[in-house]
């Protein structure tokens, strides 16, 4: 792997540069959050933000009907 800083050539699997020190492969939990565009991110919260909605409903919805039985 070749240094993006310096140009050296690293051996496969190193971290970080051998003559510069700049690291060369970034952690694999980064390299993912890289990866994700801000509109994958909102979809992402926005479906979590649909499940608490369906949730809360069925909550709410249990709540009138069991305090329909109860009357
Ligand atoms: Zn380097």
């Amino acid at each position: 792997m070749k240094c993006p800083k310096c140009g050296t050539e690293n051996p496969a699997g190193k971290i970080v540069c051998r003559n510069c020190g700049t690291r060369l492969r970034v952690q694999p939990g980064s390299q993912a959050a890289v990866r994700w565009t801000d509109a994958e991110l909102m979809s992402w919260v926005r479906a979590d933000v649909r499940r608490l909605l369906i949730v809360s409903a069925m909550v709410i919805a249990g709540g009138i009907a069991i305090g329909l039985a109860l009357r």
